[in-house]
């Protein structure tokens, strides 16, 4: 099945049932084995994960073919290829989605044009001071930019590979996990000396580049990474020492793209590396595991939402995510619709919604009479009533082919504040929903986007105070929203909020029986 997929990274696994292979996209949560068509979700994946990326040039001989073409092209005589190995060097990734909130001014290119209004006057400065004493028009502006973040940095320490990266987003790899009989070949791999947060210090500051809007002044700015996960790529190596009329050296070629990376004057200090122990740091990483893609509850195959790692079961209405390898039933709610009569054939589509507490400069604010005065409402508000009302922040718990679906839907939803009757389904109903794609944990990072929504652009004073703010959005509760099908879009009929409904990135369709 297609799916709308981030990168081009394949992974291979031995299926658990029948040891057939499976490739399947890294992003895909739920996978099939055509050998013995049975489903799986992809369990294991909390921690950090290697993976060992294979080699395309595995033959020793072709790559001592390929070190003397190339000391032959560079003008070395009589060259001879001796000792020939593969090894692996250790590469941390680190993914994820950058939301950036820029609040600042720009230039109004036409004000004329922007207001409507089209004359024409000719115009003669007469001298250089009148031209200088008119400023140009500003205007506030805020933009929300997002960016997919995929980016390599090495993991081993102290050598010079000449390597600085592994380009993963460009190429169709494809990763084993790494496996017992990785194990065995110990001494094949460099041993992983950068730090988890050294990594996370890098993945901070490559967030940062090349992620600006041109034309907008910025005054304030809010960053998030969402959804950050880590993992380290073992990326191979042939070791080929070569020596020619008048010297020697080590050329190390890039397996995969089968291309010399480098000639090095002595090999001591890989090889070294190699054998030692005493540079080797015992790292917990994670295992994937494999579960049956069954209903732990009534045994009915989930409907395959490739991207979901929140499964409903429309057979018997329990909700299970996995946890540490099992799965674990999830408690959700119903929002009932108040159409009347109620829509025919809606889609559910499920919403984290959290009690949210905001504190900048020493100033806390958790109930909807304290976010007025930071984002006054476009409505007429009792101020009693909505200082007792603690403020929800809502997110969909769905991903969408574009990232900012996400945070529009959260963002509308929790400006209109509903007031809402929390139900259950009907006995006996069989409804259909929206996969579960978005994690709480990515929904609570989504926090501080959606409070940058809510802020007027033009007021300085909040902008001021958000920037300092810690956004706390604590007991997470998924409710399901009942959305009609309104010719090119799902709408939600008492809030209003809507979205197309090509945008979802997996289709509905449900399990064969
Ligand atoms: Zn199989
Ligand atoms: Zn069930």
């Amino acid at each position: 099945m297609e799916i709308l997929a981030e990168s081009k990274v394949h992974i291979f696994i031995r299926c658990p049932q029948c040891g057939g292979t499976i490739d399947f996209l890294e992003e895909a949560q739920v996978i099939r084995c055509q050998f013995c068509n049975s489903s799986l979700l992809v369990a294991g994946r909390e921690g950090v994960l290697r993976y060992v990326l294979a080699p395309r040039l595995s033959d020793p001989q072709k790559a001592q073919l390929k070190a003397m073409e190339y000391m032959l092209g560079v003008k070395k005589r009589s060259p001879r290829a001796g000792r020939t190995f593969l090894f692996y060097a250790p590469f941390w990734r680190m993914q994820g989605t950058v939301f950036r909130w820029v609040f600042g001014s720009k230039l109004m290119k036409n004000p004329l044009r922007r207001l409507g209004i089209s004359i024409s006057i000719s115009f003669e400065p007469r001298d250089e001071e009148a031209t200088v004493s008119t400023p140009p028009p500003m205007e506030r502006r805020k933009v929300l930019l997002s960016r997919v973040l995929d980016h390599t940095i090495p993991g081993y320490g102290g050598l010079e590979l000449g390597l600085s990266t592994i380009g993963i987003r460009a190429q169709a790899l494809r990763l084993q996990t790494f496996s017992r009989e990785h194990l065995e070949m110990r001494e094949s791999f460099l041993p992983l000396e950068v730090s988890l947060e050294k990594a996370q210090a890098d993945a901070k500051r490559f967030s940062n580049l090349f992620f600006e809007d041109k034309e907008l002044i910025p005054e304030v700015t809010l960053q998030r990474i969402v959804g950050l996960r880590f993992s380290v790529i073992y990326f191979p190596l042939w070791y080929v020492d070569c020596s020619h009329e008048g010297g020697r050296g080590i050329l190390l070629l890039d397996a995969v793209g089968q291309s010399p990376v480098q000639t090095i004057p002595d090999g001591d200090p890989i090889l070294s590396k190699l054998r030692g122990n005493d540079t080797r740091k015992s790292f917990q990483f994670s295992e994937l595991r494999f579960l049956p893609f069954r209903c732990p509850n009534c045994g009915w195959a989930f409907p395959f939402r490739p991207l979901s790692i929140l499964h409903f079961c429309p057979t018997c209405r329990h909700l299970f995510r996995e946890k540490e390898g099992e799965w674990a039933e999830l408690a959700y709610s119903v929002i009932p619709s108040r159409e009347d009569p109620p829509p025919k054939n809606p889609l559910w589509v499920p919403f984290w919604r959290c009690r949210t507490r905001l504190e900048s400069s020493g100033e806390r604010m958790e109930t909807m009479a304290d976010l007025h005065r930071l984002a006054p409402s476009p409505r007429v508000v009792d101020p009693n009533r909505e200082s007792r009302r603690p403020i929800y922040f809502y997110i969909p718990a769905v991903k969408f082919r574009n990232p900012q679906t996400i945070h529009n839907l959260g963002s509308r939803l929790t400006f209109v504040q509903p007031d809402l009757n929390l139900g259950s389904f009907e006995d006996g109903s069989h409804p259909l929903t929206a996969g579960g794609s978005l994690g709480v944990e990515d929904a609570q990072d989504m926090g501080l986007m959606i409070l940058g929504a809510l802020i007027p652009q033009a007021n300085r004073k909040a902008r001021a105070w958000i920037q300092k703010c810690r956004v706390e959005l604590q007991d997470p509760q998924l409710l399901y929203f009942p959305f009609t099908r309104a010719d090119l879009f799902w709408k939600e009929m008492t809030t209003g909020v809507s979205f197309q409904h090509n945008s979802l990135s997996e289709d509905l369709q449900e399990p064969q029986r």
